[in-house]
């Protein structure tokens, strides 16, 4: 059932977003005015617009319980090589068969699998202009982080090339690092890193050709990074490849150290599948 009013439909997004959070790190989570701010504004929007699901389309919520409760968070062990989970210590299938490894990120984490309902959202998210979807799903993001980021540590988006962000508007990456930041305390540099080079979407190539096609595209500030342990935030995760190159700049302009954090994670399987498929636009 759509919110009814303004007090209700803000207390229950408040109680979800803090039930979340407190699953993270209790005593560690702070509440900028920030995000409390965004609150207050998507609470006065629901009530004029009254949100959907984006996982199932049932009216009410932005991201529902159910759905929600179809969002498994990865847990250890990770691959040491490209930290895709796996059943015991070592290296995923993917890094044994003699795939590259990540070069410059220290690790990578993720929330969830990028399947189901949460895979529904992120479309959403990238390509519905669902902008306030974004701190609810960053809230998931947050409370999955198994604490790998050093206190301190600086808030990186994943740039987009200038050209895809005039036409989309936004840069889904940028909204959860924002709100990744707020609910964890830490700084945020929204152009810590920039693209210096379009690439071609990554949809359909191999691993070696992922990383071929994102080789040089980035470039990061010395004055911003230098010295910092970054974490480096995107939407999904594949390869690995898009955020190593990116590691690869922050580390170059002197990053201390990068960690790649992503809400979602693509399967193995999938990722065999999709590179079945002829490139197509606006993918990973
Ligand atoms: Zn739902
Ligand atoms: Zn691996």
């Amino acid at each position: 059932m759509a919110p009814i009013g303004f007090p209700q439909a803000n207390l229950r997004r408040r109680k979800d977003n803090m039930a979340v959070a407190a699953a993270s790190r209790p005593g560690t989570v702070r509440w900028p005015w920030r995000f409390w701010t965004r609150q207050l504004v998507w609470a006065a929007v629901d009530f004029v617009f009254p949100p959907r699901c984006a996982g199932c389309g049932r009216p009410g919520q932005r991201f529902c319980a159910a759905c929600r409760s179809e969002v498994t968070p990865l847990r250890p062990p990770f691959c040491e090589g490209c930290g895709y989970p796996v059943r015991q210590a070592g290296l995923c299938r993917q890094c044994q068969s003699g795939a590259e490894s990540l070069r410059s990120l220290a690790g990578v984490r993720s929330a969830a699998f990028f399947e189901g309902p949460l895979r529904q959202a992120i479309h959403q998210l990238k390509y519905q202009r669902d902008v306030i979807l974004a701190d609810s799903l960053a809230g998931l993001m947050s409370a999955a982080e198994p604490g790998s980021a050093p206190a301190g540590s600086l808030v990186v988006p994943v740039p987009l090339a200038p050209a895809r962000l005039a036409a989309r508007g936004y840069n889904q990456a940028g909204l959860l690092a924002r709100t990744y930041a707020d609910l964890r305390g830490l700084r945020i540099a929204p152009r810590g890193a920039v693209r210096v080079r379009q690439t071609e979407s990554q949809v359909g190539l191999s691993a070696r050709q992922r990383r071929l096609n994102v080789a040089g595209a980035f470039a990061a500030e010395v004055g911003i990074v230098a010295g910092e342990r970054i974490v480096l935030v995107d939407d999904v995760c594949t390869t690995g490849a898009t955020l190593d190159a990116c590691a690869e700049a922050l580390l170059a302009a002197g990053a201390a150290q990068v960690w790649g954090l992503t809400l979602a994670r693509a399967r193995l399987a999938d990722l065999r599948a999709d590179a079945l498929l002829k490139p197509a636009g606006g993918g990973y």
